[in-house]
């Protein structure tokens, strides 16, 4: 009997068609990307992330706003209440205690410079601090060549908790290390908050998790010299990537270039590069190593690049060229 069977067959067609209005039309199913910024550690902090929720996204966007700004309150040299102050202000006179974080930074800091023969010395703040990029004022010669002593890791004494400067004109700064920490803090959270496709960047210093939607970034570099230009295009997912380069903060005095990375050696800015770009697994081990590479330049910094696991760089050196460690490509090889 066809009028019977047919209508057996309703219910189940009806629950089949209906359950398929439910899944195309469930607000859950629909994930899209969220974007926060602010502006901390004297940067622009960005996070963009890929969540069916808004309310989630927006929550685990302003938890990373908030460990950064955290971070920023505990290791600033500009604000003389944070715990990095309390250490310049005091570890030259007397042992002061200090968080597990901070010690964290500044052993991984010492690491960095052990093993870059004190190119990257969180004591070349020691001279640093009489930079003002804004206010175009540099320390003078005299002044310089009395303070240049004072650059040296080897001054800071970390033991169980404490830190002593053995040498009573050390300063320190991690400017070149915080902001890749606390890029990788950021990646945790929202790891924490179930992302998995996300990228968090502080300035210079950027890691992603997962890519966007099957396909990579496509993270660009500035051209040193044209702040309209992008120099080079790299598409990347799950990596961290940092860029140093002689343009961010600077100013022209004589012809000559006075900018934020300073070679301990010489207590001037580095003059060997014009940017260095460091990709690897954590955005804390490419801060530290695009300073370092920056202020090395291409052959010692790529040298000390390449014997180092999961990590590599592109340097543009003082005459525009550039070079590529051996994970890259080079695409002037091929021609
Ligand atoms: P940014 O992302 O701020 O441009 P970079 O990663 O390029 O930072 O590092 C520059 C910062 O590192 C400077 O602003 C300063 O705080 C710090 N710095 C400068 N010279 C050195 C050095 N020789 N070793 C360690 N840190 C440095
Ligand atoms: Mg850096």
């Amino acid at each position: 009997m066809p009028d019977s069977s047919t209508g057996r067959r309703h219910p189940t067609l009806l629950l089949c068609v209906t359950l398929l209005i439910c899944l195309c039309t469930q607000p859950s199913a629909r994930a899209d990307w969220h974007r926060q910024q602010a502006d901390i550690m004297g940067t622009r902090v960005a996070v963009e992330l890929w969540h069916s929720d808004p309310v989630v996204a927006e929550r685990c966007g302003r938890q990373v706003i908030s460990e950064m700004e955290r971070i920023d309150a505990r290791m600033s040299t500009y604000k003389p209440s944070s715990e990095l102050s309390r250490i310049n202000a005091n570890a030259a006179s007397r042992d002061v205690e200090l968080s597990a974080e901070l010690q964290h930074l500044i052993s991984r800091s010492i690491y960095f410079s052990e093993i870059s023969h004190g190119a990257f010395d969180i004591t070349y703040a020691s001279v640093g601090y009489r930079y003002d990029y804004r206010n175009r004022q540099r320390p003078d010669n005299e002044w310089l060549a009395e303070r240049l002593p004072a650059i040296d890791y080897r001054h800071v004494q970390l033991d169980a908790g404490k830190i002593h400067f053995n040498n009573a004109a050390v300063r320190i700064d991690l400017g070149g290390i915080a902001k890749g920490y606390a890029v990788d803090r950021a990646i945790g959270l929202l790891r924490q908050c179930g992302i998995s496709r996300a990228m968090v960047s502080a300035g210079g210093d950027s890691r992603i998790i997962g890519d966007r939607e099957g396909r990579p970034w496509v993270i660009g570099i500035r051209h040193p010299r044209d702040p309209q230009d992008i120099a080079l295009r790299l598409p990347l997912s799950d990596i961290a990537i940092s860029t140093s380069g002689d343009y961010e903060r600077y100013f022209i005095d004589n012809g000559e270039r006075i900018h934020h990375i300073i070679n301990p050696k010489t207590g001037r800015s580095a003059s060997a590069s014009w940017s260095a770009t460091v990709i690897g697994p954590d955005a804390m081990t490419t801060d530290a190593l695009s300073t370092t590479i920056f202020i090395l330049g291409a052959v010692e910094g790529l040298a000390l690049v390449e014997s180092l696991a999961e990590i590599d760089a592109i340097i543009i050196d003082n005459n525009g060229k550039v070079h590529y460690s051996s994970g890259f490509q080079d695409p002037a090889a091929s021609e």
